[in-house]
């Protein structure tokens, strides 16, 4: 109904675009023949205004016949079988399009819709699409009766990639011979991991590659120049200990990222407590403590907090959080780990948390501090033998515990981290 109240309004009505043109040449013709009539213009000059003015109007007419046939199509009642398409088209999980012979569109899903929001029924879908890559196959597939695929992107108003796999719609006869299917697959989901793995892989290359360097470096010196240099060599010694250090902690905290994603479905059973887990974590690091000056208190719970998981990766979890918090929120002078539950649909969650008091983390950091080789201050974090891994480990390892990492910071305020992970509820709770 719509559709035919456009057909009225647009082509046949008073105002309409075709019945407008009338009225504009009848209005052109009385005003020259009045310049005429008043000596304001030669005949000759009414004439040929008049035949301008005409050869437009008919112009505009014909254009808004082209739209009537076009619309026309949206005003009959669908037929049986184009319900059906209909409906098979909107099951499609990718946007897809059927065009006719001529290249009109004949059906569309919502998902095509949403990629050419001026795709329209019966109208030429070349014109919505925009694409020439498309319409070129859509040319090619026209001819040759074979199927293509063909890859584009689109820039607005994010980069988007899809591949459109053009084919005949074979066996069909009459006017509904010649149909062409369009279907588009984004493949914009399998690019951002493509890229992610590059970007990874380039990251992980460079890291190892800086105290490489920096080894061999080391022992060209000592092969050379400084070969019968004793104190040259013990330094040159002591250095190249810290970078094979840096460098066997960053291949140890890939292949346990590695290890951890490969088994990052399979949810741990065995009953651990928490508490214990982070005592243990507290007193192994308090020689690091001291040597920073921080003071580490622990406020258990009188109960055990019962989870299941995996002993040696929760261990991991808390040696992250609370190694960071001594390492960048030295100057705080105090961690805190306290514990807290929180009452979830389906049972009870237990939150570990970590609060140093030095110089926190301003708000831009937060969303990406556990990317993998995120760091606020690259050069702070390589000179406290950080390799950038250690909240990519933490998050990865509380995802397999059905948990998760939140934090909260105000640069200038310290910094919180809160590990939460479901309770197993015991008879001591
Ligand atoms: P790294 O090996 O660099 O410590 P992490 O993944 O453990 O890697 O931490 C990523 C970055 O987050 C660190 O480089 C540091 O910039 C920041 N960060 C982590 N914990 C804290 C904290 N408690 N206070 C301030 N910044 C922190």
């Amino acid at each position: 109904m719509a559709s035919e109240d456009r057909v009225d309004q647009d082509t046949v009505g008073l105002f309409g675009r075709r019945g407008a043109m009338r009225w504009v040449v009848i209005a052109a013709a009385l005003v020259l023949i009045a310049f005429v009539a008043l000596g304001a213009l030669t005949v000759t000059y009414a004439l040929v205004g008049f035949a301008v003015i005409a050869a437009v109007a008919l112009l505009v007419a014909d254009r808004s016949r082209a739209d009537d046939a076009a619309l026309a199509i949206d005003a009959v009642p669908p037929r049986a079988d184009e319900l059906l398409l209909d409906a098979v088209m909107a099951g499609l999980p990718d946007a897809a399009i059927v065009l006719d012979r001529e290249g009109r569109l004949i059906a569309s899903n919502a998902a095509a819709r949403a990629l050419a929001p001026a795709l329209t029924r019966g109208q030429r879908a070349s014109l919505a699409l925009r694409m020439p890559e498309i319409v070129d196959a859509v040319r090619q597939v026209g001819i040759s009766g074979e199927p293509r695929s063909v890859e584009f992107s689109q820039r607005v108003p994010v980069d988007r990639w899809f591949v459109a796999h053009v084919a005949p719609l074979g066996g069909l006869s009459g006017e509904r011979a010649g149909l062409i299917l369009l279907v588009f697959h984004d493949l914009t989901p399998s690019r951002r991991v493509e890229e992610m793995r590059v970007d990874f892989v380039a990251n992980a290359s460079h890291e190892l590659r800086t105290p490489l360097a920096a080894l061999s470096g080391f022992i060209d010196t000592l092969l050379g120049s400084a070969r019968d240099d004793a104190a040259a060599r013990a330094r040159f010694l002591a250095i190249m200990k810290t970078q094979a250090t840096r460098m066997a902690r960053l291949i140890d905290d890939l292949l346990s990222l590695s290890r951890v994603e490969l088994i990052e479905h399979v949810h741990p059973d065995k009953p651990v407590d928490l508490v214990a887990i982070v005592r243990q974590v507290t007193d192994s690091l308090q020689t690091l403590a001291q040597d920073r000056g921080v003071e580490i208190a622990v406020t258990p719970p009188p109960q055990p907090m019962t989870v299941l998981g995996d002993r040696d990766e929760l261990t991991r979890v808390f040696e992250n959080l609370v190694e960071n918090a001594l390492k960048y929120g030295a100057s705080g002078k105090r961690v805190e780990v306290g514990f807290a539950t929180a009452e979830v649909s389906g049972g009870t969650d237990v939150l570990v948390s970590v609060r140093d008091h030095g110089p926190g983390i301003a708000a831009e950091h937060l969303p990406r501090l556990t990317e993998r080789f995120y760091r606020v201050d690259v050069t702070q974090s390589r000179a406290e033998g950080g390799t950038g891994l250690g909240l990519a480990l933490v998050k990865h390892i509380l995802n397999r515990h059905r948990g998760r990492i939140s934090i909260e910071s105000e640069a200038g305020k310290g910094a919180t981290f809160t590990a939460r992970m479901p309770l197993v509820h015991s008879e001591s709770h």
